[in-house]
């Protein structure tokens, strides 16, 4: 038994310019270099030599490609560069503040320029309503003339594991992940693909209906799933059931959520999930759209080789 192919919807993309930012939000004169130093990363260097690492990486694994996200705002350009140097194996998302610095000619240039191929919104970390008219002209510009590009949208529980190292302040407005409101905007743009991470992260019935409501709902299976501990006596295998039961696999997105150097790839996500496949059943067929297959769909190999 086996799937052919392992292709990874959610990685971070740690460049100087995400360590450069997190330290200006310090107030610090630190380098990217400091930062990494202070908490034990390897450095990134150039996002040239960060996407060599990263498909090297990906090569050790037998991972085919992978989604980079570009994890702070305005960091687009380093994702840009990523995927321009590796298009066959990197696929660059975006971090879009809708509150930010112009973001609608941000998210144009993005796209159109950069090929970024999803843009990622965080509602709960930059405090605006999905509804809000600010995320709305944000994803116009984004999926306007360019079809093809997704929008990801972070719900419910919100931890960033670097800036709790770092002791930034993270005043999270956890009440603005609701899945729900991603089911409305998916309405508003029914032939743009969303994807929910963490299958809601916290918000698993919504997340739930959300998608049922809406066929262009994707969730991502990504990181260690913490959050089934708010659900006393709920497991991984039973998120995945449920998950397979309304959604169905062909909009389940293998993730992992890794990020750093020199931990890398997380392959003990993939462990899980793959024996949480084979203890449920799930067909190959199947296992190899989740792992593999509805990421090609979603976001196929660019032009450029
Ligand atoms: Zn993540």
């Amino acid at each position: 038994m086996g799937i052919d192919v392992i292709n990874d919807s959610h990685c971070h993309f740690f460049s100087a310019g995400f360590f450069t930012t997190l330290t200006r939000q310090r107030q610090l004169p630190d380098t990217a270099e400091d930062v990494c130093r202070e908490l034990g990363w390897d450095p990134p260097g150039t996002p040239e030599a960060l996407a060599d690492r990263w498909v090297a990486e990906l090569d050790a694994h037998g991972v085919t490609r992978a989604a980079i996200i570009a994890s702070v705002p305005g960091d687009e350009e380093s994702v840009g560069i990523a995927a321009a140097r590796h298009p066959s194996r990197l696929v660059p998302f975006s971090m879009v503040d809708p509150s930010g610095d112009t973001p609608v000619d941000r998210v144009r240039r993005a796209v159109a320029e950069l090929g970024v191929r999803a843009i990622c919104l965080f509602p709960a970390m930059h405090h605006v309503p999905l509804g809000d008219e600010r995320t709305m002209r944000v994803i116009e510009s984004a999926v306007g003339e360019h079809s093809g590009v997704a929008v990801f949208v972070h719900c419910g529980v919100l931890t960033v594991g670097v800036r709790k190292r770092l002791n930034l302040a993270s005043r999270f407005d956890l009440q603005l992940g609701d899945p729900l409101a991603v089911a409305r905007l998916a309405m508003a743009f029914p032939t743009v693909p969303f994807v929910i991470p963490h299958f809601g992260a916290g918000r698993l019935r919504e997340a739930l209906m959300a998608a049922d409501a809406c066929p262009n709902i994707h969730f991502d299976t990504s990181s260690s799933n913490g959050w089934i501990r708010y659900t006393p006596g709920l497991t991984l295998r039973d998120v995945f059931a449920a998950a397979l039961a309304v959604v169905g696999p062909r909009r389940l997105l293998f993730g992992t959520d890794s990020s750093f150097f020199p931990r890398g790839w997380q392959r003990a996500v993939y462990d899980q999930q793959k024996a949480i496949f084979s203890e449920l059943g799930v067909s190959d067929e199947d296992q190899s759209l989740v792992f593999g297959g509805n990421f090609d769909r979603l976001f196929p190999i660019s032009g450029g080789g």
